[in-house]
């Protein structure tokens, strides 16, 4: 007995370079939610089921840096993010200690 079926594997779009990617390649970001006239950070879902709306990403210098300057995560998340904190966990190495589980 051959049988060809792949299991389902959920695929996302990277907010960074837009490629195509099985979900578990990615990691989610979510806004979180802040009071008026502060700007949301981004913060990491290491569990991927958090409420709201969510941006996947690889976790890997080159797409954070496209998809900060290109405004993926605005795009994203329709508005103004802060993403600062995100880029220095990634020059801690935190940012790929946390997710590349
Ligand atoms: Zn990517």
């Amino acid at each position: 007995m051959v049988t060809h079926s792949a299991p389902h594997r959920p695929e996302r779009t990277c907010v960074g370079c837009h490629q195509v990617a099985p979900r578990d390649q990615l990691v989610r970001l979510v806004r979180e939610s802040a009071p008026g006239g502060v700007i949301p950070r981004v913060l990491p879902d290491p569990t991927g089921s958090a409420m709201g709306r969510g941006a996947w990403l690889h976790p890997e210098a080159s797409c954070l840096e496209l998809a900060v300057k290109r405004g993926g995560f605005a795009r994203s998340f329709r508005g103004g993010v802060d993403t600062g904190h995100l880029v220095q966990d990634l020059e801690n190495s935190d940012f790929t200690r946390t997710w590349n589980r």
